[in-house]
């Protein structure tokens, strides 16, 4: 059950209020190259991106924001730290919305006061009709106010002269609930502000590069107020890294019902952490977006290429929105079952598989043709537009190259060297020292 938020809109995108779960991403092109920020929003776009952020660190890049916002289809948001001037100039160029943190901004030249800073930009989001995101990041709060209750590790010197070391974990938890409540403190302070101004367009993020800070933080937040969230772990690390740190953070809390929109960060291709985020999203029911992906590990049972097939399979289903399942299995083990459950399943046998539409055995192809049938089935079950991005055309696809496989035989010598290995006496390991169960008796005891 959805926590109840109260709804923003960012561009024609809702968040919070029982709208879907929005995801979104950040592009990694200098935002004065126009062409090249355009070109990859267009490639965000095509994976399923519903919202969009660009840098803007100086004047240059504030100016290109126009001509972006109108080459692209979903709303755009401006990420702006320090100057205040770069926010307004934002706005004036039609973004959807400003990303901003009150804690850093400039201070107002004449009152010397963040409030008056952060009021300007307030006042010209409203009139533009536009979202903001008030986002307090744990790295800000730790540098600017980490006092003695954050001390990593305390020592006690004891009587007799010894120092004792305060538990690390216990210390690490402590050193948590100190930094999210006052991650928690700052964005109600600021929440506070922009209440007062009669400005409601806002979410906020309380993102943190240590997962269960992040996590503590949100909790806390959500139960104080019913401002939307937008749930991120930043710095979160590469594809790998940072997939699983995402993944178990927002599944924390999204399974609480916490969260209104979601960036996966990687240190990859934006276009990487789309797929990432959905698939968070599907596994939680959350959404259901696009190709729920069932491939088995394989192992020596293995009968085809399922990495190579797999990989292949799903990179070519990356566009497609409409939520179907594909499986693609190594066997006739697990295989015909997954199969049979998915909308289109292979499952491998010798030289050959065979592919399921919806539960239903289909046909028998070679090995060499599993790519474009397996497509041409997923295709056939697709509304025409994403079929074409799917299945471009009989034999277009190219086989895919098969790595490991049965039919193509293990080489002669290695079979020779597997003979001559079964063959020999076997001396492999120490010989288990058996430890009889009865009573001591029995021959050889
Ligand atoms: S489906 Fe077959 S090949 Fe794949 S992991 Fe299971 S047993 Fe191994």
């Amino acid at each position: 059950m959805r926590k109840k938020t109260r709804q923003i809109h960012v561009g024609n995108v809702l968040i919070g209020g029982g709208a879907p779960i929005a995801v979104q991403s950040m592009t990694t092109m200098y935002t004065r190259d126009v062409d090249a920020s355009v070109a990859q929003i267009h490639r965000l776009e095509d994976v399923g991106c519903e919202l969009v952020r660009v840098a803007v660190p100086e004047k240059t890049d504030a100016l290109a924001l126009g001509a972006i916002k109108r080459q692209i289809h979903i709303p755009l948001i401006a990420d702006i730290h320090y100057d205040p001037e770069l926010a307004l100039i934002a706005i004036e160029q039609g973004v959807d919305a400003v990303r901003i943190n009150p804690g850093n901004l400039l201070r107002d030249k004449t009152t010397g006061s963040q409030y008056d800073t952060f009021k300007r930009i307030v006042e010209a989001a409203k009139a533009a009709d536009i979202a903001m995101r008030i986002g307090v990041n744990s790295g800000s709060i730790d540098a600017l106010e980490r006092g003695p209750e954050m001390r990593k590790v305390s020592m006690r010197m004891r009587d007799d002269g010894t120092l004792e070391r305060s538990d690390p974990a216990e210390e690490r938890r402590r050193e948590r609930e100190e930094l999210s409540s006052r991650m928690v403190a700052k964005a109600l302070e600021y929440c506070g502000w922009a209440d007062g101004l009669g400005y409601q367009n806002y979410k906020v993020s309380l993102k943190s590069s240590n997962v269960l800070t992040m996590v503590e933080a949100y909790r806390k937040f959500a139960a104080a107020s019913d401002v939307p969230l937008h749930l991120g772990v930043t710095e979160a690390g590469t594809l790998v890294t940072g997939a699983v740190k995402s993944s178990v953070g927002f599944a924390l809390l999204l399974a609480d019902g916490i969260g209104d929109t979601i960036r996966v960060s990687l240190t990859a291709e934006p276009e990487e952490e789309i797929p990432v985020a959905y698939e968070i999203l599907r596994s939680l029911d959350l959404r259901q977006r696009g190709v729920t992906f069932v491939s088995c590990p394989s192992c020596g049972r293995v009968e085809i290429d399922v990495l190579t097939i797999a990989n292949e399979v799903e990179r070519r289903l990356a566009k497609v929105q409409t939520p179907i399942q594909v499986a693609v299995m190594g066997c006739v083990v697990n295989g015909p079952g997954e199969s049979k459950d998915a909308d289109i399943g292979l499952s491998g046998g010798r030289g050959k598989g065979v592919i399921y539409k919806k539960g239903q055995f289909l046909k028998t192809v070679p090995e060499e043709d599993f790519l474009d049938e397996v497509l041409k089935e997923v295709a056939a079950i697709l509304p025409e537009s994403e079929a074409k991005l799917v299945y471009p055309g009989e034999g277009e696809l190219g086989p895919v190259s098969a790595g490991r496989t049965r039919k193509a035989g293990i080489p002669a010598k290695t079979a020779e060297a597997i003979a001559t290995a079964s063959a020999a006496p076997k001396t492999r390991g120490k010989p288990l020292n058996i430890i009889p169960s009865g009573d001591g008796n029995e021959p050889g005891a």
